[in-house]
Order: C-alpha cells, then structure tokens, then sequence
C-alpha cells in the first residue's frame, strides 16, 4: 500500500516538474542525465532527480541481484569459460582500458576506477567479477538475433557499466560471494 504513495507522489513530482521545465527536460532530470541545476528551476529539479536516482538504482540492484543469481545458481561460469565462449569473452574489455576515452565503449565516467574502489583496489579482483556480470548480459542479450558480437558486447558494456555504477559502492558478485559463506555485509 505504501508503495502506491510514493508511486503517487513521484508522478506528482513529476508532472510539476513537466510543467515548469518540460517534459523533456523533467524526464532527463529523471534518469540523471541532466543536471537539475541547470534546468529552469532547480529547486523543484533536485527532489525529482534524487526520486529518479532512487528509482533508477533500486531497479538497477534488482537487476543486478537476479543477474547474479542466476550466474552463481546455475553454476555454469566454469563451464562458459571453458566453451564457445572463450572466444568472446576475450574481447571483454579491461577495466583499466575504459580508464582512457578512446575505448570506444560508452561507460559512466571513471567507471573502471571507481568498480576497482569496491575491492580495495584489487585489479584483478575487481576484472574477474567486471566480466562475470557481463557475461552474464552478454548472455541475456543472446536472443537478440542479427547483431554481431561487436555490437553485443558494446551493449552488454554499456547495461554492466550502468547497472553497477547505479549500485553505488557495491559489487553484486562480492555481495553474492559473502552471502555464501554466511558473513552478511562485512564487505566494505
Ligand atoms: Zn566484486
């Protein structure tokens, strides 16, 4: 029941928003891709974009979370390795690759460095759990036929990126890992 109320007081946020800086523009605000601070009124932009953020990284952990479960569940990460895979899964870019511009992915800004942070700046760490989650999308993008791997792993690159970095401070293949072994939350 609660949930409807917020629902309620989102989209009533929303449409004064539309009404006062368009709804473009309210729209943008909400999936943070502009800056409330730039729009017509920012003292109404800000509550709409901190909803949207809320919104946007409450979905993108839901995803996250399924995503991860589905890997870990299903066990089939050894034998993906060890398969046609290997193949692809070479061309998943390095973490520290998207440190530079030239990468040709599109990935939020300092993506790379920032996934690295979550694990107390273990590289390898952090590459080994980086291409986990996008193998992962690389194989729920798998059914959309007609693309070329290029362009699979460029989306699947861009939905890993953004869904992590939505999970602020957090490494859904750290949280999946913890739970396992029955230590909650003690991850940093
Ligand atoms: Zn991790």
């Amino acid at each position: 029941m609660r949930g409807y109320y917020i629902l309620a007081a989102f989209f009533g946020l929303f449409v004064a928003n539309a009404v006062v800086i368009g709804g473009r523009v309210a729209y943008d605000v909400t999936v943070q891709i502009d800056s409330p601070w730039d729009t017509a009124s920012p003292a109404l932009a800000l509550p709409l974009s901190l909803a949207g953020w809320l919104v946007v990284t409450g979905f993108a952990g839901a995803v996250a979370g399924y995503v991860v479960t589905e890997v870990t569940d299903n066990r089939t990460i050894g034998r993906m390795r060890g398969r046609s895979n290997a193949r692809r899964i070479a061309l998943i870019p390095l973490l520290d690759r998207l440190q530079y511009s030239r990468h040709g992915f599109e990935v939020p800004h300092y993506f790379g460095i920032r996934f690295v942070l979550r694990h107390q700046g273990d590289w390898k760490l952090a590459q080994d759990h980086w291409e986990i989650v996008v193998e992962r999308f690389l194989n729920v993008g798998e059914s959309d036929r007609g693309r070329g791997p290029r362009q699979a792993m460029w989306q699947a690159v861009l939905e890993a990126s953004y869904v992590l970095d939505g999970m602020s401070g957090k490494c859904p293949v750290c949280e999946k890992l913890a739970g396992k072994d029955g230590n909650s939350g003690a991850h940093a």
